[in-house]
This record gives structure tokens, C-alpha cells and sequence, in this order.
């Protein structure tokens, strides 16, 4: 069965070290996570919606994100990177494949999102990947 997934949570994704905004959430994105990286045939349906990673998460107000202007301008420029649209379905192996190449491989990330809370963590974590 395929999951639903914002575009951005794709960069996300690939920082993620068990902090975040509460406990339980970073558990939940953890199994998330763990569950797309099990099965990484496993389709994913880019969604400008909520996700599965947003149903544990403590800024989700019955199902608004409320820093929604935020997450549509990152998914919007991830989808735009990638060369995808909203309700496009691809396996997620494929479509981290894009999210590496296109966007923290090309340098493209801070560009994208480097005016959110956890910029210092994800922009860290890239320079060390870069430094080998
Ligand atoms: S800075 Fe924020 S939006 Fe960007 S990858 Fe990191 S956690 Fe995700
Ligand atoms: S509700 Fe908003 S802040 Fe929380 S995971 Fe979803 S998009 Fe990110």
C-alpha cells in the first residue's frame, strides 16, 4: 500500500537523529522512517496535505499544519527540484534518489528551507557528510 508524503519530509528524512519537537514525535517519525527504509519499494504519493509524519506531530491542529505557508513554499521547491507534481506516485527508494541528487547533493537545501528550526542540525549533518 502506498504512503502519503509531503515532498520536504524527503530532505527531512535524511537528517532526522531522534530530536524534534516532542519525545513522541521523534518516536513516530523514527518508525516512519524505519518503515519506508524497510520497504524502500514501497510507493509514495506526494501529497501538499498531511502526511503520515505530521499525524504525530504537535504543530498538527486537527489536521492543519500551523506553519502552513513554511511547508507549502519546501514542498513546492522540492517537488519543482525534483521534476514532480503533487499526486505524483513513485517508489520511495526512487524518490529519495531525486531528493540526494537534485537538492543536498546539488547544495540546494538552504536554499530550500534554511529558515526553519532545525537548519543548524541539517546543515551540520550535510557538512559532515560532505567532509567524508
Ligand atoms: S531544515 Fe527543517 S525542513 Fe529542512 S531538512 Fe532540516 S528538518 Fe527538514
Ligand atoms: S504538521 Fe507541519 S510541522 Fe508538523 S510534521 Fe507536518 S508539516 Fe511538519
Amino acid at each position: 500500500m502506498d504512503m502519503v508524503l509531503r515532498p520536504h519530509h524527503g530532505m527531512c528524512f535524511q537528517f532526522f537523529e531522534g530530536k524534534g519537537y516532542s519525545a513522541d514525535f521523534t518516536d513516530h517519525m523514527g518508525r516512519v522512517i524505519r518503515e519506508l527504509t524497510g520497504d524502500p519499494n514501497r510507493p509514495v504519493t506526494l501529497t501538499l496535505g498531511p502526511d503520515p509524519v505530521c499525524e504525530g506531530c504537535p504543530n498538527n491542529r486537527n489536521g492543519v499544519c500551523d506553519t502552513p505557508e513554511k511547508v507549502r513554499r519546501y514542498d513546492a521547491a522540492v517537488l519543482r527540484l525534483c521534476g514532480l507534481r503533487a499526486g505524483d506516485s513513485l517508489p520511495y527508494q526512487a524518490f529519495a534518489a531525486l531528493v540526494e541528487q537534485r537538492i543536498l547533493e546539488a547544495g540546494r537545501r538552504d536554499e530550500i528551507c534554511g529558515d526553519c528550526c532545525w537548519d543548524a542540525i541539517c546543515r551540520k549533518k550535510l557538512e559532515e557528510r560532505s567532509n567524508g
